[in-house]
């Protein structure tokens, strides 16, 4: 089953959330074809064992495929929910006075309990309390020895378990709670290429997730979910610590004022642009293909917005997760990812800054923006850059050339990790430490996949003996007959 050749990928990359609607290695490997790059799985569902098996499902359909892929363990960080619900589903008329009481138990419809144990006491009078992803709201307008009572001003329906959000309430529970840091522990024993935090505050709760993941042996890259009114005010702090970004619109909307969510996204990819960090775009892009074979003309839009603002992959969730039309979601996704980068087609690359702001050396930045002009004055049909960290591939897509560019390595991690970057095709199976064989290997599998013809020029980036550290080498070639001998 191969994938489909070089030049009809798509440069952004698609995550793609797992769920009971893509179980199993056929379809797993059938989405991968129709163009997913990364599969998420979700901490906020599912037990262990489901996990344990989308893992090894996911990693046999790669293989069979023959292409990385890489998987994100979402970490659900301190999302408080309600608890059970006397009267399930309950009414909530504006006006309405429910009171939020403490322990796990409630015996009236209008007493509510929580899943954060001290939330009563961290409730203020005037603090804003919304419910199922903002669809109910309530004001804090009194406080008692053991309960909070507020007011309906947003009426809806809540139910058992809904997610409870209260934005600019400064919480004092941890980054981490105890499921976050043992799913942690456990992604790291698996080998997964991203773990992501959700509602990150600081950079303090990225440095904690990275520290316990390095000494779980892991190398994953830790993706920051920002999606909380704190995080946009240390943005810069967040995303230089980060190895990569989440623009978590799910939360983020009802976390600041939805209609300022567009402003925010725009700002967050800057951010990440100016920083050459990978951001993905997530939540609702395709949401009305959960039901329906086609998208709505906004969420189109959503998604090629996306790509102009600056995105590096964009995110489907419920659409693949539990959708009626999951193949259908990502072949979407794909055709108007290849539509909307035409335009992109013709722009200038990027520079690359001249400070190190990426953990990147400054030379390597240098070299590697030189060998993309190189190849756009020699016409070159491909680059190569050879990594070991993945490093170089990552300030490669920041530039944003349209050279179609193979990323080579002798580490399957950084060659899974590699999937998340813009315009970076990973391959696997390459012969890195000899460069004649590479350069044979190189020819054949461009002849072979048809982005190469005998006599297209190739441009190499690789590191050297004479400098350590550096990747500083750029080689030309022009592809031979390999078979002839
Ligand atoms: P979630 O994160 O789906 O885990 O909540 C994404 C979001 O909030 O947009
Ligand atoms: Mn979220």
């Amino acid at each position: 089953m191969p994938a489909e050749p070089l030049l009809q990928r798509a440069r952004t990359k698609i995550v793609a959330t797992v769920g009971p609607a893509c179980r199993g290695r056929a379809k797993l490997a059938e989405l991968i074809q129709a163009g997913v790059d990364v599969f998420r799985i979700n901490m906020a569902h599912g037990e262990r064992e489901e996990h344990i098996q989308a893992v090894a499902d996911i990693r046999q359909a790669s293989r069979n495929v023959d292409r990385p892929v890489g998987i994100l363990v979402d970490l659900a960080g301190p999302k408080i929910r309600l608890g059970a619900l006397v009267q399930d589903p309950m009414p909530c008329e504006e006006g309405a006075e429910f009171r939020f009481i403490r322990g796990e138990t409630s015996f009236s419809p209008f007493d509510l309990v929580s899943t954060y144990p001290t939330l009563v006491d961290e409730l203020d009078v005037g603090d804003r309390v919304l419910l199922a992803d903002g669809v109910v709201g309530m004001r804090v307008v009194k406080k008692v020895a053991d309960a909070a009572i507020c007011r309906v001003d947003i009426a809806g329906e809540i139910r058992s378990r809904k997610g409870i959000n209260l934005p600019g309430v400064k919480l004092s529970t941890p980054a981490m709670t105890e499921a976050d840091r043992d799913n942690a522990l456990w992604a790291a024993q698996a080998e997964v290429d991203f773990v992501s935090l959700s509602f990150v505050r600081d950079p303090e709760d990225i440095a904690g997730l990275q520290a316990l993941l390095q000494d779980a042996g892991s190398r994953a890259m830790v993706i920051a979910k920002i999606e909380k009114p704190e995080a946009l005010e240390r943005l810069d702090e967040i995303v230089y610590a980060a190895d990569g970004v989440m623009v978590a619109r799910g939360d983020l909307g009802v976390e600041i004022d939805v209609a300022e969510t567009p402003i925010v996204q725009k700002r967050i990819i800057a951010c990440c642009t100016k920083f050459q960090k990978p951001v993905i775009v997530a939540t609702q892009m395709l949401e009305s293909m959960t039901e329906s074979k086609r998208p709505t003309r906004a969420e189109a839009s959503d998604v090629a917005n996306a790509i102009l603002d600056g995105a590096d992959a964009c995110m489907l969730s419920g659409e693949t997760a539990v959708g009626a039309y999951p193949r259908e979601t990502v072949e979407m996704m794909n055709r108007i990812l290849l539509k909307t980068e035409r335009l992109l087609q013709d722009a200038p690359a990027n520079a690359p800054p001249m400070a190190a702001v990426s953990g990147v050396h400054p030379i390597t930045s240098a070299v590697i923006y030189g060998a993309g002009r190189i190849a756009a004055q020699l016409f070159a049909s491909m680059v190569v850059i050879i990594t070991r960290s993945g490093a170089t591939a990552r300030v490669k897509a920041k530039q944003r050339d349209f050279i179609p560019t193979l990323a080579v390595s002798d580490s399957e991690t950084t060659l899974r990790q590699m999937t998340l970057f813009w315009g970076i095709t990973p391959l696997h199976g390459a012969p890195t430490n000899n460069p004649p064989e590479l350069r044979r290997f190189i020819d054949e599998w461009g002849l072979a996949d048809g982005s190469l013809r005998l006599g297209d020029r190739v441009v190499f980036v690789t590191g050297s003996d004479l400098v350590e550290r550096a990747h500083n080498v750029v080689v030309v070639h022009e592809v031979e007959n390999v078979k002839k001998t």
